[in-house]
């Protein structure tokens, strides 16, 4: 869930701004009155074992009576199709070299272990689907999330929020390898949409939307997906499960900032009972 002390990778990494607009519309509402051709599918590439007690922090008045229990839970990488603009994903999960080494090649002490299955790996998803990647969206770098990129298309743009590279670039594993250039979505100038705040739109057309949502990581990013059979929130890690939604209390492990996670699952919170039409995935439960 967390990249951690590695052998000191050196990547020369190019950092540009990710090009979006500003939408015209302000508020969800109108953004969802013009819906796009635009699908999502989850695929699941491994598993990772969580504790409830920490994936709802014990500490929030609401989170003191989870009782400790080991939850083994998908890694998830979400296909994106959109008509006419073609093929993302929304992170990558696990490439394949976690099938036979739970540490996917890392070395040091506390990287985290996961299971991955054959034919579960995120290259093995794209080329059975026969999918041309555009692009890649990173919600942020932990390794559940960004693993893959290793066996994924390195002449494709990849772009997480600006920030995140910068924050944890000297403890990045070797993910990143072979790519020379990064893009960075600003949040400091998108439009805030109430009431998930700095919202970027990032195909120009309403379809796909990230949010930032700080706390698991500085710049942790949401997505949100604006089809024609309604609107799709993946909150990626600002709620590990459902039940942190459920009960309104954000996970504690695994995050940057506890205060700031509740403060974003709060907003979230709030945005999904204004909008009860929105359907929402979680970063560790496949979506419903
Ligand atoms: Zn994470």
């Amino acid at each position: 869930m967390r990249p951690k002390e590695n052998s000191p990778v050196n990547i020369i990494m190019r950092l540009k701004k990710y090009p979006y607009k500003k939408n015209i519309a302000n508020n969800w509402e109108l953004i969802f009155q013009n819906p796009c051709n635009i699908t999502i599918e989850s695929f699941q590439t491994g598993t990772v074992k969580l504790n409830r007690q920490g994936t709802i922090n014990p500490d929030h008045p609401l989170g003191k009576d989870v009782q400790e229990e080991e939850l083994e839970v998908p890694i998830l990488s979400h296909w994106i199709h959109h008509e006419s603009k073609g093929d993302f994903l929304l992170d990558t999960g696990l490439d394949a070299s976690y099938i036979r080494d739970k540490l996917g090649g890392l070395e040091g002490s506390g990287i985290d272990e996961f299971q991955l299955k054959e034919n579960e790996n995120i290259a093995y998803h794209i080329q059975k689907k026969n999918i041309h990647l555009n692009m890649i969206f990173l919600s942020h770098l932990h390794s559940d999330h960004a693993a893959g990129v290793r066996e994924l298309p390195k002449d494709i743009p990849y772009v997480i929020a600006k920030g995140e590279y910068a924050q944890y670039q000297p403890e990045i594993p070797d993910f990143l390898e072979g790519l020379e250039e990064l893009y960075e979505i600003d949040f400091s100038h998108a439009q805030h949409i109430h009431p998930l705040g700095p919202s970027a739109d990032l195909l120009g057309d309403s379809s796909l939307w990230a949010i930032h949502t700080p706390g698991h990581t500085p710049n942790h990013i949401s997505f949100l997906i604006n089809t024609l059979d309604g609107p799709i929130l993946q909150t990626m890690d600002a709620a590990f499960i459902y039940e942190n939604l459920k009960l309104g209390v954000a996970p504690s492990d695994y995050t940057w900032d506890v205060d700031k996670a509740q403060k974003t699952l709060e907003r979230i919170i709030d945005f999904l009972n204004k909008y009860p039409q929105v359907r929402v995935g979680t970063g560790h439960e496949a979506f419903k």
